[in-house]
């Protein structure tokens, strides 16, 4: 059965004005259930529903559930909770909400993109090759993180047995500047970026190193690199794969990232029992999620950028096993729907999705969405559905 899922943030549910909203999507739209984040990164949210207030949502990020110190006995990492909602308990209205209404309920976690807990605990921060944090970004092969991350869906399993939970940023960030890049007074080419972006905190040094990686061969390059950009002498911006190619220590360091992140996913899959939905974090090479290795013992889910069937065949064809035994695909239209101006072009990509395999699809936030979009999503179901 091909599933339909929206995205609703806590604050979206935080009082029963949401309800008729809800009626909607469930009875008339033909939603199956929604994802909740609810380990949320720092942001500021437009709301389109009528009657919401604010209008812009704030938060410096943070847990919106409650969290129980037995499940992080083996960590120096706690859930920080997230400021913005004054009252209540997110994670439970958000149940209540679904239960009221037949929708299954997805928690979902912004793993290692967690700004309060970074804020909080600076020793499990990425740091770049001059030893500088990237703000709000934990490291996931820090054994205090890997454990944080453990306790957290431990803590979400046990609030919310026969869930499935969906992990997004279990990996490194692509870009450690993402969309707010600084003052420079030389340009930042994407891949100097991704080459700062790399960590090498005392973590990744250590179990690189005893791993076999020449990491002070991988900081020579990336150090030598951003010199030279500092410099003024770095002009031409090479292919990231030729360049690779030309530093040996740095394509050893980049491939154990990838098996770590790949072992990391597997762990967590083994937590929660085969019911995990991990989420595409961004290039491969940067982030170490590699969709393909990972798809084996999760499901992994892709955010298609628009709106088209060609960008869905693409973005499932990056799941897809070398042999068979995966766990399947799903994919996001979350960024599509922003950019999408009719609904035709969001029903057939839809469909599509349906028609490759996809076994779910995530359509649209509930928040962001004006209420004349919610009917696009109730066609493009309709569809979908009828595809298979
Ligand atoms: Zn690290």
């Amino acid at each position: 059965m091909f599933e339909a899922f929206a995205e609703c943030w806590p604050w979206d549910l935080a009082d029963e004005a949401v309800d008729p909203v809800l009626d909607r999507l469930k009875g008339e739209i033909g939603l199956t259930g929604l994802v909740v984040p609810v380990l949320v990164p720092a942001l500021s949210q437009v709301r389109c529903r009528p009657g919401a207030g604010p209008r812009v949502f704030l938060t410096g990020g943070g847990a919106m559930f409650r969290a129980e110190s037995r499940f992080f006995a083996g960590t120096r990492l706690r859930p920080v909770a997230a400021d913005g909602l004054r009252r209540g308990d997110p994670l439970a209205r958000a149940a209540q909400a679904c239960a009221r209404h037949g929708l299954r309920l997805r928690p979902a976690i912004h793993a290692c993109c967690d700004p309060a807990a970074a804020g909080r605990f600076p020793a499990a921060v990425v740091r770049d090759v001059f030893g500088e944090p990237v703000p709000g970004r934990l490291c996931p092969i820090n054994p205090d993180v890997r454990e944080y991350l453990r306790g957290l869906i431990e803590n979400l399993m046990d609030l919310c047995p026969r869930a499935e939970i969906e992990v997004r940023q279990a990996a490194f960030p692509p870009d450690r500047f993402g969309a707010g890049t600084p003052a420079a007074g030389v340009p930042l080419a994407p891949l100097c970026r991704q080459l700062w972006s790399l960590c090498f905190c005392e973590s990744c040094q250590h179990l690189a190193g005893r791993d076999g990686v020449d990491v002070a061969g991988a900081a020579r390059a990336v150090t030598t690199a951003l010199e030279r950009l500092f410099e003024g002498t770095w002009a031409v911006e090479p292919a990231a794969k030729a360049w690779i190619a030309e530093h040996p220590p740095l394509g050893a360091l980049l491939q154990w990232r990838t098996a770590q992140i790949t072992g990391l996913h597997e762990s967590l899959a083994r937590t929660v029992g085969g019911r995990l939905i991990a989420r595409y974090s961004g290039p491969s090479r940067w982030t170490g999620f590699d969709p393909r290795s990972i798809g084996r013992t999760a499901v992994v889910c892709l955010e298609v950028p628009q709106a088209s069937a060609a960008a869905v065949e693409q973005a499932i064809e990056q799941t897809r096993p070398e042999s068979d035994g995966g766990r399947g695909s799903e994919v996001s239209f979350i960024e599509a729907m922003a950019g999408c101006q009719e609904p035709s072009a969001l029903v057939a990509s839809v469909a599509r999705a349906a028609e490759l395999g996809a076994r779910a699809a995530t359509l649209g936030n509930v928040g962001l969405l004006p209420s004349t979009r919610l009917d696009w999503l109730r066609q493009a179901i309709r569809y979908a559905t009828r595809q298979r």
